[in-house]
């Protein structure tokens, strides 16, 4: 579809800055113009036109992190450390997810991301070839990108489900869904497996990827910490320098790798990070929640890593919601080092926006309204209580939009919602899926 969206402020997150009175023009998938709503009006006359008058339009967000399937999860265990939470509680409600509940979670999840602005979806889960969360992503008119978890006590299943979920998947639906490698973690992955997932990408890129286009790695790092000793304990190796430290010299870590929540890192660890180009999905809400503690942020970013920003699974945060991440981000780096100039609303912003793109190898397409880039754009609606008077555009985007602020999506040029009303599924009927699906399991969990 050819569109004119006019008259809005453009947050491009690009070099335009921000446009006031602005306009978009996008034909079929992409961006293809930027300027001033009057001069755009003259030179597209004829396309269809959305009124963006008051309005505020940004770039899609970018959730770095997430496990889409787990909305299913949401509420269902609160309040427990990570390993209790996980062997006592996810892990055995988990073990009774079928195909289709990995699906229906994930479409849940794919309804509320772009209902709260977000546009690209890095998910985290078991692939499986009848239903899956790259099914649910299409139908939805998500972008994301698809994981398949791999773990040592699997290999065979992970081997064939990587080869299916590249074969089937990569660049495919137009070119908004990619897939990736899903190392679980390191306590989890032996060291021979973590080397020979490495092999495995470098063979599917070669066989379904390009290097505009590449399958990356996307990975828990650095989560909790006795991370280190429980990887010595399971699998018999020692290190002194840190879990990204041993990481390296297994010779996994590259600029392709996608490492979620890095919060117990040693300086080593930081530099090799750095020297790895690793990129860093920070996701603040979850380690809160789970009491994992805190990553180091602000060094990560003064040393030059790209850090992004997710949510993490809606069992552990509990919701998709990349406004609330973007404000505990910039809230909680000032508070635990008592310095209210750290992570300041702008930083913030492109951690969501343009670096999150970054993260994902998919800065060339998304991440900023520029001229050339796919349209995925998401217009928020200012004339509110809550975000009145207007000083700064970004401002109010970390510290006071909510979710619910956000009217119409538009995800490789397709509307996808239009004043709240998501035009591809019927969300009612999503979430009854949802609810049946929910009780089903607990049946099944409960007759053992
Ligand atoms: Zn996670």
């Amino acid at each position: 579809m050819d569109l004119a969206i006019l008259g809005g402020t453009i947050v491009t997150m690009g070099s335009r800055g921000i446009i006031r009175d602005g306009a978009v023009v996008v034909e079929s998938d992409t961006i293809i113009d930027v300027g001033r709503s009057d001069e755009i009006k003259r030179k597209y006359p004829r396309y269809e036109r959305i009124d963006a008058g008051g309005k505020i339009v940004i770039p899609g967000l970018i959730n770095a992190h997430q496990h889409a399937a787990m909305s299913l999860l949401r509420g269902y265990a609160d309040d427990y450390p990570l390993r209790e939470w996980l062997e006592n509680w996810v892990w055995p409600f988990e073990r009774h997810m079928t195909g289709y509940d990995i699906y229906v979670g994930a479409l849940l999840t794919a309804v509320e991301s772009i209902m709260g602005g977000t546009t690209t979806v890095n998910t985290m889960y078991h692939y499986l070839e009848d239903y899956n969360e790259a099914m649910a992503f299409a139908e939805v008119g998500l972008r994301g990108i698809i994981g398949h978890v791999c773990f040592s006590w699997r290999k065979d299943h992970d081997r064939k489900a990587l080869e299916e979920l590249a074969r089937k998947w990569h660049g495919k639906v137009n070119g908004t869904i990619r897939v990736s490698v899903d190392p679980h973690a390191p306590y989890t992955v032996d060291p021979e497996y973590m080397r020979k997932l490495r092999a495995i990408t470098s063979d599917l890129n070669e066989k379904y990827a390009s290097s505009s286009k590449p399958i990356i790695w996307h990975t828990h790092l650095a989560e909790t910490e006795d991370e280190a000793r429980k990887t010595e304990g399971s699998f018999g190796v020692t290190f002194k320098n840190g879990i990204i430290d041993y990481m390296n010299s297994l010779g996994v870590l590259g600029g392709d790798v996608v490492a979620a929540h890095c919060v117990h890192l040693t300086r080593r660890d930081m530099e090799t990070l750095k020297m790895r180009k690793v990129k860093v999905a920070h996701n603040p809400i979850s380690n809160l929640k789970l009491a994992s503690g805190v990553s180091p942020v602000p060094e990560l970013l003064n040393s030059d890593v790209t850090v992004a920003l997710g949510t993490d699974s809606p069992c552990s945060n509990n919701s998709a919601d990349m406004f609330e991440v973007m404000k505990f981000t910039a809230l909680l780096h000032k508070g635990v080092n008592k310095n209210p100039t750290l992570l300041p609303a702008e930083q913030v912003l492109r951690m969501a926006t343009i670096d999150g793109a970054k993260a994902l190898l998919w800065d060339h397409e998304i991440g900023s309204i520029e001229a050339g880039k796919k349209a995925d754009l998401a217009i928020l609606n200012f004339k509110k209580p809550h975000l009145w008077p207007l000083y700064s555009e970004v401002s109010h985007l970390i510290y006071a939009v909510k979710a619910s602020d956000v009217e119409t999506v538009i995800i490789n040029g397709r509307i996808i919602m239009e004043d709240r009303e998501i035009k591809t599924v019927r969300v009612e009927e999503v979430m009854e899926r949802a609810e049946k699906a929910r009780e089903k399991l607990l049946e099944r969990l409960h007759s053992r």
